[in-house]
């Protein structure tokens, strides 16, 4: 391995301005990069997927944690040259893919082996891709770093009573457990966002501990917080158009409080309520 040139330099080299299209905010301090790069943990014998690696910051870090091999997947094309550059200093395969992360099927491209997920996400596509991977099936990944806007961070990792409590907690932990590890000031991005940013580590549950059914959670977590100040008799009623009796029956099958708000109700409820749905449905 010979060490790549400093990435100010390479970005220089090959012309790289951050686009606000994409949602480019570069990551150059190579001391933070490491840090998100360790915390995906042993990645011997891995595949380690990074989506959107820009210039290279964070994908220089995972190189050197030697995976099998690191798949970066980038949209804009303009990164690819510098990118495999960047691949040419390591010892580790660089498997470079240009094209939109959203549309990636990461379980046929990786074979079915273990798979670690490693990102600094462009804001606009952290959501519905951390959505995409909590729904695969089967669960492709054994973890997912990943760096998000700080209140969307919160959103994944919240508990029953919080704030940012809602959809996105619940279908997190449908399926895994996740934690926020570190946090990174606006100021820590070239050129810096408006909004600060965290990384959350995401492991996924013991198969037998997951609900999977994560179609009917959507449903009925979509119209639970739809209002999420009325109960959930009538929040619940509204979205479905229904009498408030089938509503209450369901909620009572889930042991639900039908007075109860949304936010109140810890996401096993939610499973229980999923499952009510799902088997009033046929
Ligand atoms: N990882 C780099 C870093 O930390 O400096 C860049 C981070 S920047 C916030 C997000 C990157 O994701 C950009 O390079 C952008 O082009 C890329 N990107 C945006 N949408 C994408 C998508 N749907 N699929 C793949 N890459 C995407």
């Amino acid at each position: 391995m010979s060490t790549p040139p400093p990435l100010r330099e390479m970005i220089a080299e090959y012309g790289l301005r951050a686009d606000k299209s994409f949602g480019q905010h570069f990551l150059l301090d190579l001391n933070l990069t490491g840090k998100i790069a360790s915390l995906c943990g042993d990645v011997s014998g891995m595949t380690v997927i990074e989506v959107g690696p820009g210039p290279g910051g964070l994908t220089r870090p995972l190189l050197e944690l030697a995976p099998e091999r690191l798949i970066a997947v980038e949209m804009d094309g303009r990164f690819i040259p510098a990118l495999n550059a960047t691949g040419g200093f390591y010892e580790t395969p660089l498997k470079i893919i240009e094209g939109d992360a959203l549309k990636l099927d990461e379980a046929a491209l990786t074979g079915g082996g273990p798979v670690v997920i490693a990102s600094n996400l462009p804001y606009n596509v952290g959501t519905p891709l951390l959505i995409k991977w909590l729904k695969a099936d089967p669960l492709f990944w054994q973890r997912l770093v990943l760096m998000f806007q700080k209140e969307v961070a919160e959103r994944v990792v919240a508990s029953a009573g919080s704030k940012s409590y809602g959809r996105l907690a619940i279908l997190t932990a449908a399926v895994a457990s996740a934690r926020i590890v570190l946090k990174a000031p606006a100021r820590a991005f070239t050129p810096p966002p408006k909004v600060d940013s965290a990384v959350v580590v995401i492991d996924p549950l013991p198969a037998a501990q997951r609900f999977t059914d994560l179609a009917a959670l959507e449903v009925v977590t979509e119209s639970a917080f739809g209002q999420r100040r009325k109960t959930l008799r009538k929040s619940l009623g509204m979205a479905a158009g229904r009498a408030n009796t089938i509503t209450e029956t369901l909620l009572v099958a889930a042991g639900i409080d039908p007075g109860a708000r949304a936010e109140t109700i810890p996401p096993e409820g939610f499973f229980a309520l999923a499952r009510a749905w799902r088997d009033a449905r046929g």
